[in-house]
């Protein structure tokens, strides 16, 4: 049994239709889907690591067929803040597509009233500071009156629409298509793939509250900062693990927002403007914190400069100031280098 594409058919089929007394049978489909729609949640949960599935939408008891089956996560320690990663079945153009997104909800019945300004600053930061969405993904806001309206992809434009009170919601999201070779393994992969990559988005809304372990701390504490810098460096996607001192776990460096910032700047140092490796098709980049991580346990990525081999040796052999308003390194021997492109450290 195909329970996730079940989903996907009754809203295909049945979407706005009148439930009437004597349809029992359509009434009965519903049910189904509403079913599906939650085994699918729980599966989705058991997947992403920490996030709790808050229920689905429940309208089947009404007397209209709902618009769409939605799906919530949060973080549990964050349930009580407006912001979710979610996905939603729904018709797009005449066909059931699922939507997976991260939103900010300003009018969440049960948790409107602790809305404030410091949470909606907090969802511009973590956008900010990650940049643009990821690959695939658009921004839509919802309007008072539940029109769905794109937001263009800029930051202006972003800020602008997180500051309007026309909006309700604003979500940063991606379209998830069921072809008919998929099946539930498939569209559960899927769509677990999209809601995991919105995860560093929605850590990051929360960093400036992040907490590190003092078991941790000891264990950093230990170790020098090019070696804290080569895990964060390491290309393989389980070094946001560090392994020391007989397999001690500890949890610490989010390796995601190196990756992105990496991504970003697409092997190009932000000091020197070099691209090595370039005539090679390979980028030689590396990830520098700018207050040592070994001392602030700081990495946030406005202490993160992505530099090339020879800046960032540079950079460690002579231990120079950083100036965060002229965006420039003063050196022992009174030498300032401005950083070519100072992209995201920019305020
Ligand atoms: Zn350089
Ligand atoms: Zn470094």
């Amino acid at each position: 049994m195909d329970y996730y594409k079940n989903i996907i058919s009754f809203i295909e089929k049945h979407e706005g239709e009148k439930y009437r007394a004597e349809n029992v049978n359509l009434k009965k489909q519903g049910q189904e889907a509403y079913c599906n729609a939650k085994r699918l949640g729980k599966a989705v949960e058991n997947r992403l690591n920490g996030f709790k599935f808050l229920g689905s939408s429940k309208w089947q008891n009404s007397g209209n067929i709902g618009k769409y089956f939605w799906l919530q996560f949060k973080r549990e320690q964050y349930i009580n803040k407006p912001f979710s990663i979610s996905i939603t079945a729904l018709k797009k153009n005449g066909k059931c597509v699922f939507q997976v997104y991260l939103e900010v909800s300003y009018k969440d019945s049960k948790i409107f009233d602790q809305v404030n300004r410091s949470d909606l600053s907090n969802f511009n930061q973590s956008i900010k500071k990650l940049k643009l969405p990821p690959k695939d993904f658009y921004f839509q806001g919802m309007t008072n009156d539940k029109l769905y309206i794109d937001i263009e992809n800029n930051i202006d434009s972003i800020n602008k629409a997180i500051a309007s009170s026309s909006y309700v919601k604003i979500s940063t999201m991606t379209d998830v298509y069921v072809n008919e070779f998929d099946n539930d393994t498939t569209i559960l992969e899927k769509l677990y793939i999209a809601a995991n990559t919105l995860i560093p988005y929605y850590d990051a809304i929360f960093s400036n509250e992040e907490h590190i372990p003092q078991e941790e701390i000891e264990i950093i504490s230990k170790m020098d900062e090019r070696e804290i810098e080569s895990l964060l460096n390491m290309e393989d996607e389980f070094s946001s693990y560090i392994y020391k001192e007989k397999l001690v776990k500890t949890r610490k460096i989010n390796k995601k927002i190196v990756d992105i910032l990496k991504e970003q700047y697409k092997g190009k140092c932000q000091l020197c403007g070099a691209t090595i490796g370039k005539d090679f098709d390979v980028e030689i980049i590396e990830a520098h914190h700018i207050e040592y991580f070994a001392k602030t346990q700081n990495n946030d990525s406005s202490n993160i400069i992505i530099l090339c081999p020879n800046c960032h040796t540079l950079i460690h052999k002579c231990d120079p100031i950083y100036d965060n308003k002229n965006y420039s390194f003063v050196f022992p021997n009174g030498k300032e280098i401005k950083i070519n492109n100072p992209g995201h450290l920019e305020r």
